[in-house]
């Protein structure tokens, strides 16, 4: 299928000259039409990063130092977003790519009521729509999202912590988006919820035909939501291959120590195992694979080389690809 958001050997670093840590190194990844794309790893391996620098939405003092985010609109010819101008920017984030940040659920404005918080978003971006068609707008959004119109006049506060997180799902779809970016979205709610909204959002996507990125911890729920996964370590991409892929024999050991993480949603239930140590300091990435201190798999190589993504030599190569030692690859991926 058609690709939507293409990054190529993207590289993110935070601070300057002698100080500064990469934080997202050579990635390449590649949204496709319709496809919902999961992004796992533990917290502060650059998942979060990743989705800031490609939206170009890091804050000082984070910098993209290389690499470009080719975007493939519905009409027209691909750009680059790292080469868009102020104005093309405002317009890409939520016309094109709508984002719902971790904890977005929070930053809804508490003094101003649902319905203007939606018919605002429409107001900066659509400056001819009506009056009555942005609120006819807001009410089909949030009719979509499973919250009834009468609760467009209530203020942030009276509402649950799951009803505001599906008015922030509305808010990102307001404006037909292709691509919809959630980062961590639903880690404030119980599992039971995650699961619901997630679930909501897929039937979404269904009927809408929007794109997915969706990043998480939780690699559990990625197994049950999106078509292929990401996996990132120390900054970069070590594994990447459809879902069903990953759950079934996930070929890098950070990947099936991820795995060991959490418990399975469906099928046998997998020993909890986790994963021994911490995630690597930017400040002193391990030389090597940088999971080479973790991994119980590690052997001469590891110390010392960077293995390198490619495709593995197994029968479903051709749609994978992974970074480590044990899976000699033929074909480097970027
Ligand atoms: Fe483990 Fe070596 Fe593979 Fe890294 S390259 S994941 S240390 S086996
Ligand atoms: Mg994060």
């Amino acid at each position: 299928t058609e690709p939507v958001l293409e990054i190529r050997n993207l590289n993110v670093e935070y601070g300057l000259g002698d100080q500064a840590v990469r934080a997202v190194r050579d990635v390449n990844l590649t949204l496709h039409r319709g496809e919902v794309l999961g992004l796992a790893g533990e917290s502060g391996s650059g998942k979060s990063t990743l989705a800031y620098g490609m939206t170009r939405l890091l804050a000082p003092p984070g910098v993209i130092s290389g690499g470009q985010v080719i975007y493939h609109p519905e009409q027209g010819d691909p750009y680059d977003v790292l080469e868009l101008s102020d104005a093309g920017l405002r317009r890409f984030r939520w016309a094109e790519t709508a984002i719902v940040f971790q904890g977005a659920m929070n930053s809804l404005n508490p003094v101003h009521k649902i319905s203007t918080q939606l018919t605002d978003v429409l107001e900066a971006h659509e400056p001819r729509m009506s009056e009555s068609s942005r609120l006819a707008r807001a009410r089909e959004m949030l009719k979509l999202v499973g919250i009834a119109p009468d609760r467009m006049d209530a203020y942030p506060h009276q509402l649950s912590g799951g009803m505001r997180q599906r008015v922030m799902i509305g808010m990102a779809l307001i404006l037909q988006p292709q691509v919809v970016i959630m980062d961590e979205p639903t880690t404030a709610l119980d599992v039971v919820m995650q699961r619901q909204i997630l679930g909501q959002l897929i039937e979404l996507r269904e009927r809408l035909g929007f794109s997915v990125i969706f990043i998480t911890h939780d690699l559990s729920l990625l197994v049950e939501f999106s078509n292929r996964i990401a996996i990132m370590y120390g900054g970069r991409i070590v594994e990447e291959a459809p879902a069903a892929s990953i759950y079934r024999d996930a070929l890098h050991p950070y990947s099936q120590g991820l795995l060991g993480s959490f418990p399975a949603l469906r099928g046998p239930r997998r020993e909890l195992s986790g994963i021994p140590g911490s995630p690597p300091d930017l400040k002193g990435m391990p030389a090597g694979c940088s999971f080479h201190p973790r991994c119980p798999k590690a052997f001469d190589p590891c110390g010392a080389n960077i293995p390198v993504l490619g495709r593995p030599a197994t029968p479903d190569g051709g749609a994978r690809s992974v970074a480590c030692w044990l899976h000699p690859t033929a074909e480097p991926v970027g």
